[in-house]
Parts: structure tokens; C-alpha cells; sequence
């Protein structure tokens, strides 16, 4: 007896079976699966709190499995799940379809978790503490280290799951043809296309319409330095050039006199303010038994006296100290002779 042949309710009554178009927003999809390690972390972690005989690595690999098979389950029934919702929520106004994919694939990977916590994990706010944090922070560089989970690979998740649950579409490409010559047609100018980010050494795919945003954060990307000095460098290493080598980053006067200034300005800097530095070290010099006024004159001799002008190369306390100790013996020599 044959069957008799029911409508397949995806496809509308005069369409044949449309195909869809492929391509998805790249940086949804990236953001979709920085999330998910964490995710994946955190029940590790709390799956084997206090257990001695399991660590969190050692339970990874079949966690990630089901992880991965649980929320792409709860993705698929997605939209019959949302539309049963809304239709029991009909009289409750305020009641809007889930829309935000980030929120919706957290929520899946919550009720995930919370199916394989132990009995530590449901007792003494072990969920708050900070050592769980710790813990999952830790084996999250642990797994990227030892590259347990690449982003490649959490990408392809990533993207079935943004197809399933962005209900509205905004991070994935709606567009739907009855043959592949229109579909490729398409492809060529979606604006979901994948492009290759043009800095040199990066090797993201991005769609034409997240370019802007990429270039924005691209590590690869060749900048001016933030500070103004002449050079230019990849974003990833501006940091640390703005704080260990940059001739502009700034520094406090090493005397101690309450200016800071570039750091390339510090010979200027030594220059223009020698006699306030010079009366600093005199008076560490001369403890006792010399006025204010005093000092004053004598650095003001020194500096006279100084026909090299080494007192004003000296760029620190203790070179400026023994510069002047060596004039004054060189004045009181000079005197005595
Ligand atoms: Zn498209
Ligand atoms: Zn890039
Ligand atoms: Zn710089
Ligand atoms: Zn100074």
C-alpha cells in the first residue's frame, strides 16, 4: 500500500525546493564561538570539582561531543519551539520571538551545563565563588594552548547554530532561489560574502559587510602610533611599544621634581631644569649646615664653574651627584692652588 504523499510545509504550493544562500555574518559567527569555549570550560570545571580522580581536560572530549550534539539539537527544534511559545503567549502582549543568537545558544549551553553538574556544583554558591572562575579561566588557556578546540572548528558549530536561531535574520543571508545559476548569481554580490582581510599576515575570511567593523579590531592591521611618534606598527603590537620602546611614552622625572614629559624629552628636560635637580642633590650632598640660599649660590657656582656642561648630561641623581662632587673638589683645588 502506498503511502500517500504529504506536502513538505517548506515548500509553498507553484515553488519547486528553493536553495538558500550559504554565507552568514563572519563576525557573528566569530563571536558565536569565542562563547563557546568558555561554555564548554565551565562544565568541564564544574563536572569534576572535588572529584579526585577526573580533571577538567580529562572529561573534554566527551563533553565537547555532547555540548556540541545538545545545543545544535535545541537549535534545530528552535523555531517550532519559538513559534509554540508565541502562539501560547498570543493574549500576553510584550511577548516578542527571541532575537538576540548569542543570548539563545548561552541559554542552551546554561541548561546543558546545569544537566551535568555534581553534587559540588549544587551546593555552597560554588557557582559564585572566584576560584571557579579561575579554574575555568585557566582551563580555557589550556585548551587554546594546546589548541583542543580551534576556531576553525568552533566556527563551523558556530554557523549552523547562527542559521538555526537568528529567527529575524540579521546575521545570516535570507535570500532563497530555484536554481543554483540564480543562487551563484547572488552569491557573487551578497553582501554576506566572505572577502580575505587585506592586512598583511591575517588570514580572516570576512563578509563584505563586516569589513569595516574587522579593519577596526584586525590585530594585523598597520596603525600610526597611538602616542605620535613616527612609527607604525601591526595593532598587536602597539601596547607594548606605547609602554617599553616608544619615544614618546611618558616618564616622570627621574630627580624626582614633579614633571613629566615624553620620554625622548629627557635630556631637554635635564637641560632646562638643572638648577631645581641641582639643589635637590646638593642638599642630599650638604645634609646640615648649609641655608637655602646657600645652595642656590653654590649650584648657580657649580654651573658656571662647569665649562663642559656635564652637569646638564647628567640624567639621573647618582651621575648628577658625582659630576658635582667632582667639580666641588675640582673648585676647592682650584682655590687652594
Ligand atoms: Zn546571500
Ligand atoms: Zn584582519
Ligand atoms: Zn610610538
Ligand atoms: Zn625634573
Amino acid at each position: 500500500m502506498d503511502v500517500p504523499a504529504v506536502a513538505d510545509p517548506g515548500t509553498e504550493r507553484g515553488e519547486g525546493a528553493l536553495i538558500q544562500c550559504p554565507y552568514c555574518d563572519s563576525e557573528a559567527m566569530h563571536k558565536l564561538a569565542q562563547i563557546l569555549l568558555p561554555g564548554l570550560a565551565a562544565v568541564c570545571v564544574d563536572g569534576t570539582t572535588g572529584d579526585p580522580f577526573r580533571s577538567p581536560s580529562a572529561v573534554a572530549v566527551d563533553l565537547r561531543k555532547e555540548m556540541v550534539d545538545y545545543i545544535t539539537q535545541r537549535s534545530d527544534s528552535f523555531i517550532a519551539d519559538a513559534l509554540i511559545e508565541s502562539e501560547a503567549n498570543q493574549d500576553a502582549p510584550g511577548a516578542e520571538v527571541p532575537d538576540d543568537p548569542f543570548e539563545t545558544v548561552s541559554v542552551f549551553m546554561d541548561d546543558f551545563a546545569s544537566t551535568k553538574r555534581n553534587i559540588i556544583g549544587h551546593v555552597s554558591g560554588w557557582l559564585l565563588t572566584d576560584s571557579r572562575d579561575d579554574k575555568i579561566d585557566d582551563f580555557v588557556q589550556e585548551m587554546e594552548a594546546t589548541k583542543f578546540w580551534p576556531l576553525e572548528r568552533r566556527e563551523a558549530v558556530a554557523e549552523l547554530l547562527l542559521k538555526n536561531v537568528d529567527l529575524k535574520t540579521r546575521f545570516h543571508c535570507p535570500e532563497k532561489y530555484e536554481n543554483e545559476e540564480r543562487l551563484e548569481d547572488h552569491k557573487a554580490q551578497c553582501s554576506f560574502r566572505p572577502v580575505a582581510c587585506a592586512n598583511d599576515g591575517c588570514r580572516a575570511k570576512v563578509s563584505v559587510r563586516c569589513v569595516k567593523d574587522h579593519d577596526a579590531a584586525c590585530v594585523y592591521k598597520l596603525l600610526q602610533c597611538e602616542q605620535g611618534c613616527d612609527k607604525r606598527l601591526l595593532r598587536r603590537d602597539m601596547d607594548r611599544h606605547c609602554v617599553t620602546v616608544c619615544p614618546m611614552r611618558p616618564m616622570k622625572c627621574p630627580f624626582g621634581c614633579d614633571s613629566s614629559f615624553p620620554d625622548r624629552d629627557l635630556e631637554r628636560h635635564c637641560a632646562e631644569f638643572l638648577q631645581p635637580h641641582l639643589l635637590m642633590v646638593l642638599k642630599a650632598i650638604h645634609k646640615k649646615g648649609r641655608s637655602e640660599q646657600d645652595l642656590k649660590d653654590l649650584a648657580q657656582k657649580l654651573e658656571k664653574f662647569d665649562g663642559d656642561g656635564k652637569l646638564a648630561k647628567a640624567l639621573d641623581a647618582r651621575p648628577l651627584t658625582n659630576v658635582v662632587k667632582d667639580l666641588e673638589a675640582k673648585m676647592k683645588g682650584g682655590q687652594s692652588s
